[in-house]
């Protein structure tokens, strides 16, 4: 892995004694800038058995920038989406996003999250779906910034619509404009464009790109789509069957702005190849769904 985590640099240290608590605080403060998380562990008991979902995950990504979450069902993804959202305790380890725990981060309302299923309110209009996040946190949304979510999310003309009106995709749009409304500095998106069909799957992917280059938040997306990951992210972090844990990051080197020319560029290409090895000798196997 590119990025050493916390307890690689303290044992590579020089120092016979880092000094106490401080060396914690000051990685903290120098990675204050996007996510860190480092030597994450989590544990569920079911049935008083317990599982290790993670196990020393190490993650590091830049302010503003894209990095794709890529592994096998099961691997833990999403649990580590669920932790940075402050959804989810993590047993052991240190995470924060901004300098922020996730709990501040998610009680600051500085995030914003979208998921497979967008989970819309299916009595309420595309506009007050979209207006949610703002009710919950107790401020206002000028309908200015609604009416500029809708647009920037292709939706004009359906502001009125119900949920069931709506197709998957659109439906899965209006998910992404409700994540944006509180203009998050952290956006982390679990699959949400996972049970749509190839083709709107490909669209959405280029409207996500244009947003996210508009407005340049961190983002976190989970995937078990190489090329999804490839297409969109700076930075593609793998992560190994369970216990999950991060196996490789790899830097997408591929120019923006991207286009649907991007997937047919020899690049492109290789680096699917990188990185179909790279999960095959995690321990994928030819049954996943990657
Ligand atoms: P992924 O998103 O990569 O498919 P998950 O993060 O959903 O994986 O799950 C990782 C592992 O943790 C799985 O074995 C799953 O069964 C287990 N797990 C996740 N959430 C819970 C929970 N709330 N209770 C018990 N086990 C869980
Ligand atoms: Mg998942």
């Amino acid at each position: 892995m590119s990025n050493p985590g916390l307890s690689d640099q303290l044992s590579e240290s020089p120092l016979p004694d880092p000094p106490p608590s401080p060396s914690t605080s000051s990685s903290v403060q120098r990675h204050a800038d996007g996510i860190y998380i480092s030597g994450l562990r989590k544990t569920f008991s079911i049935k008083r058995k317990e599982i290790t979902a993670l196990d020393g995950v190490d993650l590091e990504a830049e302010r503003g920038s894209f990095t794709a979450l890529l592994g096998p069902s099961g691997c833990g993804k999403s649990t580590v989406l669920r932790i940075l959202a402050g959804i989810d305790e993590p047993t052991s380890g240190l995470v924060t996003a901004q300098g922020l725990t996730p709990a501040e981060i998610r009680d600051a309302h500085h995030l914003g999250i979208a998921f497979q299923d967008a989970a819309l309110l299916p009595w309420r209009t595309v506009s007050s779906n979209i207006r949610l996040p703002a009710e919950i946190a107790g401020v206002e949304a000028s309908d200015e910034d609604v009416a500029e979510l809708i647009a920037l999310v292709g939706l004009e003309g359906f502001e009125n619509a119900r949920p069931s009106q709506l197709s998957g995709g659109m439906r899965q749009r209006v998910a992404i404009a409700r994540s944006l409304l509180l203009k998050p500095d952290l956006l982390l998106l679990d699959e949400p464009f996972g049970a749509l069909d190839e083709m709107t799957r490909q669209r959405l992917n280029l409207e996500l790109l244009r947003i996210w280059s508009e407005r340049s938040t961190t983002t976190l997306l989970v995937t078990h789509s190489i090329s999804e990951a490839i297409f969109l992210a700076d930075t593609v972090a793998v992560m190994s069957p369970r216990p999950g844990r991060i196996r490789a990051t790899v830097p997408i080197d591929l120019p923006r702005p991207r286009s649907p020319e991007t997937l047919r560029s020899p690049r492109f290409h290789e680096l699917t190849d990188e990185l179909t090895s790279i999960l095959f000798s995690a321990g994928a196997t030819a049954g996943d769904d990657l």
